[in-house]
């Protein structure tokens, strides 16, 4: 049965390189059968499904899109905020090296006593006896924005109907950050208990938003497999505005 009669893109997915469930594989296996044009995968710290992925999508003739989502924090906000690159190039150097060290901080933050060594820091926390208590290490907006340049890609805020009340605020320093465009379509609902208006209203402000401050438009279904209720291309973005992020890219390579 074919779920979408127009092209669409689901540009937020996730396989189990992160925290997703299914392979590269079987989520482009999925996409297909869905009847989805284009495929984002953009796992959490971790661009390990890229190369498979894009192997596999271009010999069964689906669009793919090389991505990732990376958490960053900001002092003068209460939440964590999520980016999202799009079109990254999994093989550079700077891109490959952030990785890395997230995800040694994410073993850190799980094993903490298997890495006294790690960082002096670290030791003295551990020497005082506190090893529940880890640092955190993580990155602001403008390196993951930076990164994401420097990998080729576009930097994408991730369901900014997330941040409330800081919304707007955060969306402003995203872009003074350099960065390109905001999620629009996104599972408030499913993921995060919204009403059905709420999310109607929060999708209707983030539009008028991208046209006022002239962010591209992006979005996805965010599926990290059957679990969660969502299906994938669920949110999406149409082929109009992914035409529009390829020209940006297209524009700065
Ligand atoms: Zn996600």
């Amino acid at each position: 049965m074919e779920k979408f009669s127009s092209k669409l893109f689901d540009l937020h997915t996730h396989t189990n390189s992160s925290d997703g469930e299914l392979t590269p594989k079987e989520l482009i296996d999925l996409a297909i059968e869905s009847k989805i044009s284009g495929l984002a995968i953009t796992d959490h710290d971790s661009i390990s499904a890229l190369k498979e992925a894009e192997k596999y999508s271009k010999k069964k003739g689906i669009e793919f899109i090389p991505g990732v989502e990376i958490r960053c924090h900001e002092k003068e906000f209460n939440y964590p905020i999520e980016i999202i690159g799009l079109f990254i190039n999994p093989d550079n150097s700077k891109m490959k090296s952030l990785i890395k060290q997230l995800q040694s901080n994410r073993i850190i933050q799980k094993f903490p006593w298997k890495f006294k060594t790690l960082t002096n820091v670290f030791t003295k926390l551990l020497f005082k006896g506190k090893s529940s208590f880890v640092p955190k290490k993580c990155f602001d907006m403008k390196k993951i924005i930076r990164t994401i340049k420097d990998s080729e890609g576009i930097s994408i805020l991730a369901h900014p109907g997330r941040y409330m009340n800081e919304m707007e605020k955060i969306i402003d320093k995203f872009q003074i950050e350099g960065g390109q465009g905001i999620e629009i379509n996104y599972p408030y609902v499913k993921l995060l208990n919204f009403k059905p208006q709420t999310e109607k209203k929060i999708i209707e402000g983030l539009k008028n938003l991208a046209l006022q401050k002239n962010l591209l438009v992006s979005g996805g279904s965010d599926f990290h497999g059957n679990k969660r209720g969502i299906f994938l291309g669920e949110k999406n973005v149409s082929k109009e505005d992914f035409e529009k992020i390829r020209s940006l890219i297209l524009q700065q390579t």
